[in-house]
């Protein structure tokens, strides 16, 4: 099956009780047992529920993986990987990551006795000097969030394979449409659903998915053990938007692209990053192991912060807001918003400058958003 069909029907097939097309909601927290030990596969909901369940193969599917795991949220999802890392574990961690996976890494695993390096996402060769006896994990984003720079998927898994190392990417960004890590070479793929799988800023989870029996059976242990799992509801609100992905992220990128070229040339933009723009350093590598670019930009404005809030402040559709890969777009200020729980000196480290701005491209009408963009960095009047 191809992506499209798969986003319908993996996963999916008609309930066996009424024929419904659709997975049902199985808003249970338990099942009845027709004797001691005697049930259906299902005992209580935070170890298995068959709406969960229909969302982890249709991801798994998605991802080219064996196993998919729903959690609670992103960052629960990224606890469950962690957590793998053991008292005296380290993990090599990109320099560009959300700043939620950062602040689990400082303020509550580095209390526990696990030590963290950051390396440089676009040089491979700063994650193998970084390599130690006690190294168990690689864990990167591409393309990162909010500066959007690439790594290069394959080259560094033939490291953490060289080395029994294991290497897990955050592929929120991309959405398994663009990218699917663990076909080239990854062990873990992590999604926020919250974002482009969910599709609609209507709810917060998050997902793994792995090929690998012995990983899955420890991650679905830490799953049911640690029990931040997704309420059904709210994984067949994934499952209904991974239905019509394929459709929302070639919109998302076709609008995104034209949105970059705009400001690009825009007299009010400093800096822009997009990786489909010939100027960004990561094309080639997008290229060779991603299908498209994605609906995200980051710009830096001309005028500092002041400059910002202005433009922030005259845009009509762009809402400002957290988050990301809803059908509307956002903008974001990451330096004050998703990205507050860096301090200051260590944004700026990372070159999150206080005049840069993160844009989510929705589903509308681009010439309606390119209206908008226009109109607000217009220099003069109000
Ligand atoms: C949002 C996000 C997360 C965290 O996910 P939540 O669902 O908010 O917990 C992790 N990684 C990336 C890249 C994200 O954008």
């Amino acid at each position: 099956m191809r992506f499209e069909t798969k986003a319908i029907h993996a996963g999916q097939n008609p309930d066996p009780l009424t024929g419904a097309v659709t997975v049902p909601v199985y808003q249970t927290s338990t099942y009845h047992q027709e004797a001691i030990g005697r049930h259906k596969g299902y005992e209580y909901t935070r170890t298995g529920n068959p709406t969960r369940k229909a969302l982890e193969d249709a991801l798994a599917s998605l991802e080219g993986g064996k196993y998919g795991l729903a959690f609670a949220s992103g960052v629960a999802a990224t606890a469950a990987v962690f957590n793998l890392l053991g008292k005296d574990g380290h993990v090599i961690c990109g320099g560009d990551v959300y700043g939620g996976t950062y602040r689990l890494l400082e303020k509550v695993f580095k209390p526990w006795g696990v030590t963290v390096t950051y390396a440089d996402v676009e040089d491979v060769r700063t994650f193998r000097k970084a390599i130690r006896k006690n190294t168990r994990l690689i864990w990167i984003e591409t393309p990162t969030n909010p500066l959007l720079k690439i790594a290069d998927i394959r080259g560094l898994a033939e490291i953490a394979r060289e080395k029994h190392i294991l290497f897990a990417v955050d592929n929120t960004f991309a959405s398994p449409y663009f990218q699917r890590p663990l076909t080239l070479g990854a062990d873990i793929v992590l999604h926020s659903t919250t974002k482009y799988l969910a599709g609609h800023s209507d709810l917060v989870g998050g997902a793994l998915v792995t090929s690998d029996a012995k990983l899955y059976e420890d991650l679905k242990f830490y799953q049911n053990a640690a029990g931040a799992v997704p309420a059904p509801w709210d994984c067949w609100l994934v499952l209904r938007g991974i239905k019509t992905l394929a459709v929302r992220m070639r919109e998302h990128e076709k609008n995104a692209l034209c949105l970059a070229e705009f400001l690009a040339e825009h007299p009010a933009v400093e800096r822009i990053y997009y990786p489909g723009l010939k100027t960004h350093p990561g094309r080639e590598l997008a290229r060779g192991q991603m299908e498209g670019f994605g609906g995200m930009i980051s710009v830096e404005i001309k005028g500092g912060f002041a400059a910002v809030e202005r433009f922030i402040s005259r845009l009509k559709l762009f809402l400002l807001a957290e988050s990301l890969g809803g059908v509307e777009s956002l903008i974001c200020h990451p330096a004050r918003m998703s990205h507050s729980s860096l301090p200051r000196e260590e944004r700026l480290k990372r070159g999150i400058k206080d005049n840069l701005v993160r844009i989510s491209v929705g589903i509308e009408n681009v010439l309606d958003l390119k209206e908008d963009l226009k109109n607000a960095l217009k220099k003069g009047g109000r």
